[in-house]
């Protein structure tokens, strides 16, 4: 320090920031006093020597699986389905490395050796034509499993749908084209889905996992509305369905 300097004088000399100046001299604040004669670190240690060295070396090393599309005539068009999930490879690689103080800074590989395939990722691209988004006046059933457990007395209570149990993320599909009346959390019925298909029928979807459509929105017949899931009171994955005709519950058997 000479007679006259600040400390934001000094950093205008050097062209450096307070903040910089002060990473390398912790011990000053904005207001630290200075003397005539203190010192300042100006500048960081940088080594003087790059030690440059060439190795040949044997390494194992992640082969990154592929995803493969297939076109698939089973599901709609803008549908994508998993078929095979993918799964990663190993290789061993044999390496030139040229490193800079102990840091790589260039590789070139001699060899690879496949240790382990790696499994490529399969999704399959629906080509179906969608149908027209309306009723069609005939329903289908919406998970594709046999019933579970009927409509009737159940518990002495009235059991007012069909249960399908099925693995959590099945497909749930509308029963018919129409529009959504609700979708969302109801009570009991967990995570559910009301949809009208017009002429007075009306079904719903309960205990979902994940719904993928909202009220308003125009659905096709077979289009995946919902996961299974068994959210609300339920006892384990399935899908609850109910038909209503003319506002009241009707056996769902007689419909789909
Ligand atoms: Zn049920």
């Amino acid at each position: 320090m000479k007679a006259g300097d600040t400390l934001y004088g000094i950093c205008d000399k050097l062209d450096v920031t307070f903040k910089e100046l002060k990473k390398m001299n912790p011990k000053i604040t904005e207001n630290s006093v200075i003397h005539i004669g203190d010192k300042f670190v100006t500048q960081q240690a940088v080594p003087l020597l790059t030690v440059r060295t060439v190795e040949v070396s044997t390494f194992a090393e992640k082969v990154k699986y592929k995803t493969v599309y297939k076109k698939s005539s089973s599901y709609y068009q803008g549908e994508q389905v998993v078929q095979r999930s993918g799964s990663n490879g190993k290789a061993k690689i044999t390496a030139r490395l040229v490193k800079e103080n102990g840091k790589t800074v260039s590789r070139k590989d001699l060899n690879k050796e496949i240790i382990k395939e790696p499994i490529s990722k399969i999704v399959l691209k629906g080509t179906k034509k969608v149908p027209p988004k309306k009723g069609t006046g005939q329903l289908q059933r919406p998970v594709a499993v046999g019933v579970y457990r009927g409509y009737g007395p159940r518990w002495g209570r009235w059991h007012y749908g069909l249960d399908y149990a099925a693995p959590t993320g099945t497909a749930i599909r509308a029963a018919d084209g129409g529009t959504v009346i609700s979708a969302g959390w109801s009570g009991a019925y967990g995570l559910r889905i009301m949809i009208d298909h017009g002429g007075n029928i009306k079904t719903l979807y309960a205990h979902c996992s994940a719904i993928y459509v909202s009220a308003g929105q125009q659905v096709y017949k077979g289009q995946t509305i919902a996961a299974v899931g068994s959210t609300g009171r339920s006892t384990g994955p399935h899908c609850h369905f109910e038909v209503f005709k003319n506002g009241s519950n009707v056996n769902p058997a007689n419909y789909v």
